[in-house]
C-alpha cells in the first residue's frame, strides 16, 4: 500500500539537457520496484540502444492518432516534431500494483493534466547556465546538430513554465540534486528552494 504522504503520480518537466533523464534513472535504481517509469508512446523514430516497450512504445504516426482518437492519453503533446503521449493503460495498472509513477513529459503535457490531475507531485529541473545545457547536448552525442539546435530555442520556451511545478530544483551537482528529488519523493522533509531557483531562472533566460 502507498504511504499517505506518498503521491502516486511523480511529474518531471525540463528542458533536454537538463540532466533529468539520469536523475530519474537514479531514483528509479533506489526505489526498489516500487518507483517506475511510466512509458510513453511517440512517433520518434528509437535511438540506437533504446529498446520498445522499455524506453517508449515506438508506433507510427496513424497507431498515434487512432489512440487519440480512442482516448487513450492522459496527455499528449507535440515535441521536437514528434508526437508523445501518456498512455491511461499503463499508468492505471502501475498505479494499481501500488507503484509511484514517474511521468517524464514536456510542460504542454503537464498543462493539460495539472488541473485535472490529483495526488501528484511535480518536479521541474533547470541546468545552472544556458552554456551548460548547451555543452551537455552535444556531448552526450545523441542528436545532429539542427535537432540540438531545435531543442536549445524550446528550452528557452520550457524554462518560462518553471514556476507552475511544485518544485524548483537546480541541477549543478548531480548529487544534490538527486538527494532534493529522493527527499521529496521518499517523502523525508525538503528544503524547499523555489524561490531562490525562480530567481536563477530569470538570470538564465536574460
Ligand atoms: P526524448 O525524445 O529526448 O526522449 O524526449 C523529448 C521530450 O519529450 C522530453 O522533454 C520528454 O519529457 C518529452 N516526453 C516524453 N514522453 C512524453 C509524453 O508522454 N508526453 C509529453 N507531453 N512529453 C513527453
Amino acid at each position: 500500500m502507498l504511504n499517505n504522504d506518498m503521491k502516486q503520480l511523480i511529474i518531471f518537466a525540463a528542458p533536454s539537457g537538463s540532466g533529468k533523464s539520469s536523475l530519474i534513472n537514479k531514483i528509479i535504481e533506489q526505489g526498489d520496484n516500487k518507483v517506475q517509469l511510466s512509458v510513453s508512446a511517440t512517433t520518434r523514430p528509437a535511438r540506437k540502444g533504446e529498446i520498445n516497450g522499455k524506453d517508449y512504445f515506438f508506433i507510427s504516426k496513424e497507431e498515434f492518432v487512432n489512440l487519440q482518437k480512442e482516448n487513450a492519453f492522459i496527455e499528449s503533446a507535440e515535441v521536437h516534431g514528434y508526437m508523445y503521449g501518456t498512455l491511461k493503460s499503463y499508468v492505471n495498472e502501475k498505479i494499481n500494483e501500488g507503484v509511484q509513477v514517474i511521468l517524464d513529459i514536456d510542460v504542454q503535457g503537464f498543462n493539460q493534466i495539472r488541473n485535472s490531475l490529483q495526488n501528484y507531485v511535480s518536479i521541474f529541473i533547470i541546468p545552472p547556465s544556458f552554456e551548460e545545457l548547451k555543452e551537455r547536448l552535444f556531448t552526450r552525442g545523441l542528436d545532429s546538430k539542427e535537432v540540438i539546435e531545435n531543442r536549445l530555442i524550446n528550452a528557452k520556451k520550457e524554462l518560462e513554465y518553471a514556476s507552475s511545478f511544485d518544485y524548483v530544483v537546480l541541477n549543478d551537482d548531480f548529487n544534490e540534486a538527486f538527494e532534493q528529488i529522493s527527499s521529496i519523493i521518499f517523502g523525508r522533509k525538503v528544503i524547499d528552494n523555489k524561490h531562490a531557483n525562480l530567481n536563477k531562472l530569470q538570470d538564465l533566460l536574460d
